[in-house]
């Protein structure tokens, strides 16, 4: 039964850790693509914001003051225009340049946009994130995300340094819609792994159930439907792997039971079976094993333990005998009877030279309690006897 559960859990902890792992690569592989083309889709306009801020910078230097020289000169002005409109694309709706006043107030040097859109110099620019602040101690170039709707806008600024410290900013702001494609791709991965996710589960659970179905048909195949022990076909089976140093091997036969079953009916054989069955699964030790071998015998392997203990296995058998001795056996729900059993005990497994040889010994020795009146426990001798004493 144990078994059993192994192997239905067996692969559902298979399917967890395979679930895991998927997700986990389809995490990363989510991150990694996003990553890899959003690197593409802006490495271009990235790197041209970089020429500009950098031409605008030559055009700057050697003036004392970046700021007072645009404002200054109208074809400064007219320079830095130009290279501002450059950078409008389809993508790139904005181009523009900036600086920060004494009071930290971002405004205009230039401004790319057309018509009634442009903003003047000097014309204040409200920043919505105190994220723009960053560049003025990082002095590097910074990503600012804005989260629309359907599409992924961006600011992209430059710092244009002066003396080493950032002096004017060099701002475009684009939208990449392309990131919508970006996401029916990863979606469309996603669906696939998904998919395969889907197909690997059931897979394994048509695998588990069928591992499930088939072990509960080869365990049914050896317990025996009446009594609930092994039958014969496990005996049949696994006899050549029990090893005879480990056990004693005693062969139980009830007594008279034909005349049980001519007295009470085939039915009330039937319930004594089961409760000698009961008598001995309750009775035996983790280790030991019931067989039904055959109608009304049954074949008891009772562990010895490492320090060779017979007696403690011996204990086993007679505790067995003493239980079936005592118990009432139920016929129908008001009568009750005695069952007596005979018992024969092979306490040489050990010395035999296979299962089939300590087994004909035991039943020797059954053979000499049925001989001996029943209702007895006899063990088999060395000298192919039997003693009728009990050995401890
Ligand atoms: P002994 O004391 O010598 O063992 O005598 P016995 O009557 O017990 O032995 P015998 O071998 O003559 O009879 C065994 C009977 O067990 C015969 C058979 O009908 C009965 N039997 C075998 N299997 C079953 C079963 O599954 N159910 C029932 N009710 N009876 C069974
Ligand atoms: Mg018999
Ligand atoms: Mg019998």
């Amino acid at each position: 039964m144990r078994q059993n559960s192994f192997y239905l859990f067996a692969p559902l902890g298979l399917i967890g850790l395979i679930l895991v792992f998927l997700l986990f690569v389809t995490m990363r592989l989510e991150k990694n693509i996003e990553a890899k083309i959003f690197e593409i889709a802006t490495s271009d306009i990235f790197s041209i914001t970089h020429n500009s801020a950098h031409s605008i910078e030559s055009l700057l230097k050697g003036s004392e003051d970046y700021v007072q020289s645009v404002k200054k000169y109208a074809s400064i002005q007219q320079k830095i225009e130009e290279h501002l409109n450059v950078l409008l694309t389809s993508h790139v709706k904005y181009a523009y340049l900036l600086y920060r006043d004494e009071r930290g107030i971002f405004r205009f040097l230039g401004d790319a946009s057309l018509n009634e859109e442009k903003s003047f110099i000097d014309q204040k620019f409200d920043v919505d994130s105190p994220e723009w602040l960053t560049i003025y101690s990082t002095k590097e170039p910074l990503i600012i995300h804005h989260t629309l709707l359907h599409q992924l806008s961006l600011s992209y600024l430059v710092p244009i340094l002066h003396n080493n410290r950032v002096e004017l900013i060099l701002a475009i702001d684009f939208s990449i819609n392309k990131i919508q494609e970006i996401n029916r791709i990863i979606q469309t991965i996603q669906n696939g792994i998904f998919g395969m996710m889907g197909v690997i589960i059931l897979v394994l659970l048509f695998i588990g159930i069928q591992t499930k179905r088939f072990s509960s048909i080869n365990q049914s195949a050896f317990i025996d439907k009446l009594t609930n022990v092994y039958n014969r076909n496990y005996l049949q089976k696994y006899e050549k792997l029990i090893n005879l140093n480990e056990y004693i091997i005693a062969a139980l036969d009830i007594d008279y039971f034909k005349k049980i079953n001519d007295t009470y009916g085939h039915d009330a054989g039937d319930k004594i079976l089961t409760q000698i069955a009961h008598i001995l699964l309750q009775t035996i030790r983790e280790g030991d094993s019931v067989i039904r071998y055959g109608g009304e015998e049954f074949l008891i392997l009772a562990k010895v333990d490492k320090k060779s203990n017979y007696a403690a296995s011996f204990a086993v058998i007679e505790r067995v005998f003493h239980a079936i001795q005592t118990a009432e056996f139920f016929i129908s729900d008001t009568k009750s009877i005695s069952v007596s059993v005979s018992i024969g005990v092979n306490l040489l497994a050990h010395q035999a030279q296979n299962f089939q040889e300590a087994f004909k010994q035991a039943d020797i020795a059954l053979y000499t309690a049925k001989n001996s009146g029943r209702n007895c426990i006899k063990c088999y001798t060395n000298a192919d006897d039997t003693s009728t004493k009990t050995p401890f």
